[in-house]
């Protein structure tokens, strides 16, 4: 038997004023009418004690809740958590070309400023964070395996520059990827401890 968790502030101020890009971040329940909604919901405004949280749709009704037929809760998947994984696959895959975030949100089909919102709250980093983690990913393994040209690494991980590609991966590993290559595991043991 789980605790029942009430509403943090920031939870509470996207309920009372219905937030869209709150949706699919948490799901909120009415103990006195047994219902459940996404924070979007336009229904009447519930009193705040009367107001229990849930991560997911499902949680909610294990614990006895209704769907709202107004925002209908159990279409959040499709509806809002998709675009932000559909934009995650669409990165990992494209991540060799020079992608920007308009061209990442046209790909989902979201307006590009509500898109780079809506992946903060969701993921709780950037739009080009994400981005670099997995270029930086890539690019460890390309540098830790081939014999590579850092320009050759570089392009394929969406870079054009070969001399900013070793700056950012020296501000990511704190180690130049030349002489990452050089050092091998004395490398990777310099980046774990950081
Ligand atoms: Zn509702």
């Amino acid at each position: 038997m789980t605790a029942r968790k009430r509403p943090t502030n920031g939870q509470w101020q996207a309920i009372i004023h219905n937030e869209g890009c709150a949706d699919g971040t948490f799901f909120y329940a009415v103990l006195t009418t047994g219902i459940f909604c996404k924070p979007s919901c336009v229904s009447r405004q519930p009193r705040k004690q009367n107001v229990v949280v849930f991560p997911n749709p499902n949680a909610a009704l294990q614990a006895g809740f209704r769907p709202c037929k107004r925002c209908q809760p159990l279409d959040t998947k499709t509806a809002f958590d998709q675009p932000i994984q559909a934009s995650q696959r669409f990165m990992q895959k494209h991540y060799a070309q020079p992608l920007t975030v308009a061209q990442v949100a046209a790909a989902v089909h979201l307006n590009t400023s509500y898109f780079e919102h809506r992946f903060r709250k969701q993921t709780g980093q950037s739009v080009m964070r994400y981005l670099l983690d997995v270029r930086m990913a890539h690019s460890r393994d390309l540098v830790s395996e081939a014999e590579l040209s850092i320009q050759t690494i570089a392009r394929r991980v969406g870079f054009q520059s070969g001399n900013y590609f070793g700056r950012v991966f020296k501000a990511y590993f704190g180690v130049t990827p030349s002489n990452w290559q050089q050092q091998g595991k004395w490398g990777e043991q310099k980046w774990m401890e950081n």
